[in-house]
């Protein structure tokens, strides 16, 4: 079987704008020195890494796309839904991200004041004091509650306290995926399932290709092997592009850097369409 040549990509990533950990100047100097081909700095619900700092992306030229991962609900479940290659200008997805920070902060006072009536110590400020003075998201209420002791680990904090089947959980959008679907193509952006394990939302796939959905997240680090596998089948038979990012918040001890190699043939689709 002869293989196309691998590229190291990662189409999705966080800095301190959303949830990330690392500030737009680190994690930029993260991925220089990391040397990917092509990335996508997506933060939640804004273009504000453009918008705010496009001017630390000029040296990167095309291999730096403009991405974003907009917070959906459907049937009962979150659904991130990434969109690509979108023009960068304070109207961009007007209505979609408009006024996202305040939701964002509204929705996190709700998911603290249902801890606080289970009797979790917590307060908005241990929370704020987590964000770095971006954009609200459960991460920071994790970690507030790690800090608190409420907590183990964050990954015992989603379980026990506000992950999606716990009573304290809130969804952090009203808006359905086929309207950011709608919105990110409208403008001329490749719409893209996030991470389609997640909340279960591959099974919703065929409802959001009729709503218009250009592509997949084929390789996640939220996926074992076999996942991708299936998912780049699912690709193929629905005509979608495929992509890959590691959802980077900041290094950990199991990802240092971000970045995973892709073969060159897989990526082939969605470069087509976004370095248009
Ligand atoms: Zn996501
Ligand atoms: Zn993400």
């Amino acid at each position: 079987m002869s293989r196309s040549p691998s590229l190291t990509v990662d189409l999705h990533m966080h800095t301190t704008i959303s949830d990330g950990r690392l500030a737009p100047s680190e994690l930029v100097d993260l991925i220089a020195a990391t040397g990917l081909d092509y990335f996508s700095i997506a933060d939640h619900d804004t273009l504000g890494m453009y918008l705010q700092h496009g001017e630390m992306l000029e040296r990167f030229g095309r291999r730096a796309i403009s991405g974003v991962e907009v917070s959906t609900f459907a049937q009962g479940r979150e659904l991130h839904i990434l969109g690509y290659g979108v023009p960068i200008g304070p109207a961009t997805l007007d209505g979609v991200l408009t006024d996202r920070k305040s939701v964002r902060r509204e929705r996190a006072v709700q998911i603290v004041t249902k801890l606080q009536e289970q009797g979790v110590r917590i307060s908005m400020d241990d929370v704020v004091r987590q964000t770095g003075g971006g954009m609200i998201g459960r991460p920071h209420i994790a970690r507030a509650l790690v800090e608190s002791g409420a907590a183990r680990d964050i990954s015992d904090a989603f379980e026990r306290h506000i992950g999606s089947s716990c009573a304290a959980f809130v969804p952090s959008s009203t808006l359905t995926p086929a309207e950011a679907i709608a919105a990110i193509n409208a403008c001329g952006g490749v719409s893209v399932l996030a991470h389609p394990t997640r909340n279960a939302a591959e099974e919703l796939l065929d409802s959001l290709v009729d709503a218009g959905l250009r592509g997949i997240e084929v390789w996640s680090t939220s996926h074992l092997p076999h996942d991708a596998a299936r998912l780049r089948t699912k690709a193929r038979e629905r005509n979608l592009v495929m992509t890959a990012g590691t959802d980077f918040h900041g290094p950990t001890e199991a990802n240092p850097r971000p970045g995973t190699s892709v073969d060159a043939e897989d990526l082939q689709g969605f470069l087509d369409l976004v370095l248009r």
